[in-house]
Parts: structure tokens; sequence; C-alpha cells
């Protein structure tokens, strides 16, 4: 069975940056046999676009899913303040509302052009179960890719940590659960839909031991590894103050910094830092918004790029950028850095490679993030002929100067999962429904 998809603006973020203005798609069995424009091959079935700019799925690297259902609090707090106060607000969590939020959250980001979701979950109350399996079954069910990870935290108040003692877990309890999860849900090779990645949470959260053990995990069973990392004054200050050093040096000194490593923020990174993740291939999951959310700064992404350094994009959690809008994070990655560097410093399309090729970079996928032959069929379209787009010189250009958009078609391994902007597989005011019907629990 192939299909053709037609009469499109192809932006395939291939190596040499191919646009193809008149062009279509030949997708057969999941993935992409061939991209093109003028003469087109033979389909079993085509479909044409109308103009449609279509772009690879969006590949999201960093959220915390769970907390969809927790936003809008501590409105002017600081990274530790806001922390501080919503840690108590999660300790609620089960597998149930768990569910809810995923359901929330990756609805949010695939009507946004998202075709795979990273998240970070790391609040594990004791005896509640089932909760990375709550969105891995969100996400199947949406019919969306997921790299869904095993985070933790084992440094307590009462260690010098920032969460509550009760939140916080015994080392070997995590890694066992973390290498069960891996053996019962990731898949390795070519168009994975589910994986699971390590990711302990961050300097003020987790022990070295922990981390270093996470690390050793990782790499014994082939996992990705992920971590917070160096995101606000207020944890430098922290880790200068108890390991004497930088957030980057302590990780570097606990065997972290490596090809297999993405670490999300790195906001307060100096040219030296930005160097040895250079030089070791280590990964950035850049989310503008809830840095500025936050206030903790802007990351240096044009710098970090520069080096050659791999940078994604994520929404980060719910409750410090309320809105999983992956696309708009294409924007604002865009004006946080030319608010930084000027207007050279990044043009339309490097924001949207950011989005996609960068995002798979940083996921270790060569499956994903591009249109080419022998890629996933992960594909966004964006529709030209509604109020945003009208007048605009440049298509392309236009969708992430505009902002906002939702999607008009999403497809995943060519499965088509949005239609006509709205979700495929499930009632979008459903799972509204359900979430708020969970999100009264978590209520002030
Ligand atoms: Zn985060």
């Amino acid at each position: 069975m192939t299909s053709l998809l037609a009469d499109a603006h192809v932006l395939t973020l291939d190596d040499a940056g191919t646009e193809h203005e008149r062009g279509w798609i030949l997708v057969e069995n999941g993935l992409v046999a061939a991209v093109g424009a003028g003469e087109e091959p033979d389909a079993d079935e085509r479909t044409s676009l109308g103009g449609a700019v279509v772009t690879p799925g969006l590949v999201n690297t960093h959220h915390h899913l769970y907390q969809t259902l927790t936003r809008a609090r501590a409105q002017q707090g600081t990274l530790f303040e806001w922390l501080v106060e919503l840690y108590p607000t999660w300790a609620g969590i089960d597998a149930e509302a768990e569910y809810a939020a995923a359901r929330t959250g990756i609805a949010e980001l695939m009507l946004s052009g998202c075709t795979t979701v990273f998240d970070h979950h790391y609040v594990f109350p004791r005896g509640r179960t089932g909760l990375v399996e709550a969105e891995v079954q969100a996400a199947r069910e949406l019919g969306c890719r997921i790299v869904a990870s095993r985070g933790s935290m084992d440094l307590g108040v009462s260690d010098g940590g920032l969460p509550p003692d009760a939140l916080v877990e015994e080392i070997d309890a995590v890694l066992a659960d973390t290498e069960r999860l891996a053996g019962e849900l990731h898949e390795s090779g070519h168009g994975a839909r589910v994986q699971i990645a390590v990711a302990p949470c961050s300097p003020f959260s987790v022990t070295g031991r922990l981390m270093t053990e996470s690390a050793g995990l990782a790499r014994r069973l082939g996992l990705q590894l992920h971590t917070h990392l160096a995101e606000t004054v207020e944890e430098e200050a922290y880790c200068r103050e108890l390991y004497d050093c930088t957030p980057v040096q302590y990780l570097d000194s606990l065997g972290w910094l490596d090809g297999d490593v993405w670490c999300a923020h790195c906001v307060h990174l100096s040219p030296a830092e930005i160097g040895r993740f250079a030089a070791t291939g280590t990964g950035v999951a850049h989310c503008p918004t809830s840095n500025l959310r936050l206030g903790a700064g802007v990351a240096p992404v044009r710098e970090l790029v520069d080096a050659g350094v791999r940078v994604g994009l994520g929404v980060d959690g719910s409750a410090s950028n309320e809105r999983s809008h992956l696309a708009n994070e294409v924007k604002q990655a865009l004006l946080v850095a030319r608010g930084r560097g000027g207007p050279q410093a990044m043009t339309a399309r490097d924001a949207f490679r950011l989005g996609t090729r960068g995002g798979a970079a940083v996921l270790g996928r060569e499956d994903i993030g591009a249109i080419a032959p022998g890629l996933c069929a992960d594909l966004a379209v964006w529709a030209t002929d509604g109020l945003e787009l009208g007048g605009a010189a440049d298509t392309v250009a236009g969708l992430v100067f505009a902002g906002p958009h939702r999607v008009d078609r999403l497809y995943v391994g060519g499965e088509l999962v949005v239609r006509g902007g709205a979700l495929v597989r499930a009632d979008e005011a459903e799972i509204a429904r359900a979430h708020r019907a969970q999100a009264v629990r978590f209520a002030p």
C-alpha cells in the first residue's frame, strides 16, 4: 500500500536543507519512500494537501506531563521557591491522575505538530505504581511516539537536598524499577514507538552516587541518559557551596558528559563549558518559555549550535510552561535567540531545525526528524489558508513568525492521527473533562 501526499510545500530539513515548493511525499509501510517535486509517482491513494506546508513532525525533548494537573501555581516564584511549593501537591500523584495528565499533554503536543514526546517523570510517592506505564498507555492510545524516562530523587531535605524526605527513594529501588521498565517497555531499532530513558532529576535532588549508578545502568542497558542542569543562578550557587564547582563541572566529575546524554535547560554555561559539551557530544534540551516563565534566563543557543552541540526544543512541564505547544517553542526559540544576539542570530528555518532534526539528534534517533527516504513518515501538515498566513511572502517563515498554530494533519509512521485539527483516535472534549475531574484532587 503506497500513499502520496501531494500539492504541498515540503520542508524536508535534510542535510542540504531541501525544500520542494510544489512537492509530494510518497509513503509506504510507515516510512517515507520518496520525496520530490514535479512529476508524481504512482500510488495506491493520492491526497491533495492544497498548498499546505509539510514539515517533519516536531520532537519534544523535555516535559513533565503530570504537571498539567498543577498549572498556574507559585506564579512569582524562582525555580526553588516554585518547587518547594509544588512538591507536597505532587505527592498526590497516582496512575489515574498521571494517565489523565498524559493524555492532556500529549494531545496538546500532537495538535501543535509533535510526533515524538519525551517525558521526564521523577515523582514516585511510596506505594504508587504504574505511573510510567500510564504515560505509555496514553501515548499508544493517541498514536504518538514516546520516550518515557524513569526519573528519580534520593536527596531529601534532611540530607541537604530540596525535595521533602517523603518524596525521595532508595537507590536500589530506583535502579531495579528502571531496569524492570526497560525490560518491559523499551523498543530499540528503527521506528521504535516506545523507549525508556534514565533520568535522575537534578544536582539538588539526587546524590552523586545515584547519578553515577544511573549512568552505569543506562550504559549497560543501552538507554539514553537525561537530567536537569544549569537552569538557574540559585542552582549554580547551590553546587558551588556543596561541591565547590559549577553544575556542569559537577556532572563532568561524575562521568556523565557523553554522547548518550542530554541535559535540560543549560541556561548558565561558560564558554569553556559550551566547549566541553561539544567535545563530549552532550546534548541540550532548550526550553525557552519555561526559562522565561521562571525568570531563569536565556540559554546561549546560538553559541551551542555554532560549537556543534546537539540542541533540541522542549516545552518543559506544564506547571512552568502552562502550554504544551511545541510549535510555539519554535517561535520562542527564535525570539529569545534574537533577543540575545540580534536579528541575525536565528532564522525561521534554523528554529524549525531545532524542533525537528535537533530534537531527534538529542534523543539519539536517526529514524525521525527529517523527511527523507527510509525515515519514519512522521509529518506535520500546516494549512496556509487560515487567518495567520495571508499575505506571508514566505509561508515557512510566516509559520514561525506568526506563532501558535494548530496542525491541520499529523501523521505518525504514516498513520493519520490528527485530521482537520482534531485528534483521530480520541475526543478532545472528553480528555479535557477527564483531566478536570483529576485536577480537582490537586486544587490548592
Ligand atoms: Zn524540567
